[in-house]
């Protein structure tokens, strides 16, 4: 089955869907052509796409092939926004532009590659006409770069349901470092500093929320942060500090604003992190009140075990086609993984190497487009187009049990 659906990979149809996506502008807020676009492409493959609106002009596209009979459950998840144009862009990031084997363009790595390899994928099975059992279903989600807001919405469907999701998220380094086993969580801290005002020449008269903030940032070194032994420790970075006179007045600031990014790792939690800062604050004894409290958006950290049957069947078939034993990372970062790993869905991160994502000139390597080749080279080289394989994985027996 695998041979003949890989005969089936029509590279030049990857390039071309690949070209149309990065003439549409779909950068986070407007990805309401990507979903006409998606809609359009599944039709014309004989699919019939199921639109779901999360905000009005913000629409996840869905679509499924069912099998013969029950079986596992497969879905290939792509975002369709994008990041802002960047400054130091040399050409029309709308206008792809393929030199020396390589398409130029804004989203072409992230994700627009993945997507048309998720496209040719579909298309190979139903040209195929293989049948198989369970459900190949195929996910294009909105807000991937904002809040996660399309695919938390994906995971009020039956596809949480699903045993497991590939996301052909562009590789997170280079070629060594395939795939990562996990993926930080952050929260972000809003604290509100509520002090007392008073004349600025008599300052001890009232009490200066901006130098209790202050004291705050100050202290944020002693927030216990935990050593993981796969992800180290997480990090924090403070965004935002505001506070004090909107016109100009010798007042003593009752009112203080801040916002701190934190990532965090396999053992914290959003509710462990709020109690992290409340313990600060109250070390520090300050004299202003202090409320602690985190703005979205919030993911919690995400690991899939080694020994999940997705992550075991990429492993098979990363060791057959590239002649080597892949290499796992754990990183620093957030995607979609982490909302659907919330609903205890293992999540395999499998899609084109990139260039340089979020920023400018972001670069795709051609040969994404063309997955096919990649299995008609020795091992060793580098092949793109594992995930198609990996499509089989349902086809090979019964539906694994899940875990709680
Ligand atoms: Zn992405």
């Amino acid at each position: 089955m695998t041979e003949e659906l890989l005969s089936k990979l029509h590279p030049d149809y990857a390039l071309h869907c690949l070209e149309r996506m990065v003439r549409i502008n779909s950068i986070v807020g407007s990805e309401g052509q990507m979903a006409a676009y998606l809609q359009q492409e599944l039709q014309a493959l004989g699919l019939r796409p199921e639109l779901h609106e999360v905000e009005p002009g913000r629409t996840n596209v869905y679509a499924r092939l069912a099998g013969v009979g029950p079986g596992r459950r497969l879905n290939f998840n792509g975002h369709t926004d994008t990041v802002e144009v960047c400054a130091g862009w040399e050409t029309d990031p709308f206008t792809p532009l393929i030199r020396e084997g390589r398409l130029y363009g804004l989203g072409a790595c992230d994700m627009k590659a993945g997507i048309a390899c998720i496209l040719a994928l579909l298309k190979a099975f139903v040209e195929s006409g293989h049948p198989f059992h369970g459900e190949l279903s195929f996910s294009a989600v909105v807000d991937e770069e904002g809040h996660s807001k399309g695919a938390q919405t994906m995971m009020t469907t039956d596809l949480a349901a699903c045993d497991a999701i590939v996301l052909a998220e562009p590789y997170p380094d280079d070629e060594s470092k395939p795939t990562p086993l996990g993926i930080t969580g952050k929260i972000n801290y809003e604290l509100t500093v509520k002090g007392h005002s008073a004349h600025a020449f008599h300052p001890e008269d009232g009490i200066n929320a901006i130098e209790e903030g202050a004291r705050i940032l100050a202290a944020l070194d002693r927030l216990p942060m935990r050593e993981h032994p796969d992800f180290g420790r997480g990090n924090y970075s403070t965004l935002k500090i505001e506070g004090g006179y909107r016109v100009y007045s010798a007042v003593v600031a009752d009112r203080c604003r801040i916002e701190i990014n934190r990532l965090l790792v396999p053992g914290e939690t959003a509710a462990s992190a709020i109690a992290d800062m409340e313990t600060l604050v109250r070390s520090l004894g300050l004299r202003a009140e202090v409320e602690v409290a985190l703005k979205p958006p919030r993911y919690e950290p995400y690991v899939v075990s080694p020994e999940e049957p997705i992550i075991r069947l990429f492993d098979d078939v990363y060791r057959e086609v590239m002649g080597r034993a892949p290499i796992y990372e754990y990183c620093k970062g957030i995607t979609d993984a982490n909302v659907f790993a919330e609903q205890g869905i293992p999540c395999l991160h499998l899609g084109p190497p990139r260039g340089n994502i979020h920023q400018p000139k972001r670069i795709c390597p051609r040969r994404v487009a063309g997955p096919h080749r990649a299995h008609v080279r020795p091992p060793g080289s580098p092949v793109p187009g594992r995930p198609l394989k990996a499509a089989a994985w349902f086809a090979q027996g019964e539906r694994p049990a899940r875990g709680p």
